[in-house]
């Protein structure tokens, strides 16, 4: 593994964390057809190059409004527990 991979620290919702490592990726970017080579976290494969990504303004529009309307929904029903409650 090169020296210079990127990593970074994620933390779990459990609350424990860990660090992963990016590896070198090459993949074509299903809009402009280019080849890429980038550093890549674990996950899967970008189907964009980052110019594709960063020039989606609509997509990116899109996506924060639906993160908006999830986080709204959350705070208005939160989470019920799961399961029979225990008798005291
Ligand atoms: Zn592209």
């Amino acid at each position: 593994m090169p020296d210079n991979a990127p990593t970074k620290t994620v933390t779990t919702k459990r609350g424990y964390s860990r660090t992963v490592t990016a590896t070198s990726i090459s993949y074509q970017c299903q809009w402009c057809y280019q080849s890429v080579t980038a550093w890549h976290f674990p996950g899967p494969k970008p189907a964009y190059c980052e110019d594709c990504r960063n020039g989606d303004i609509h997509r990116s529009v899109a996506a924060a409004s639906i993160a908006r309307k999830r986080d709204q929904e959350r705070t208005d029903n939160p989470p019920r527990p799961v399961g029979r409650p225990r008798k005291a």
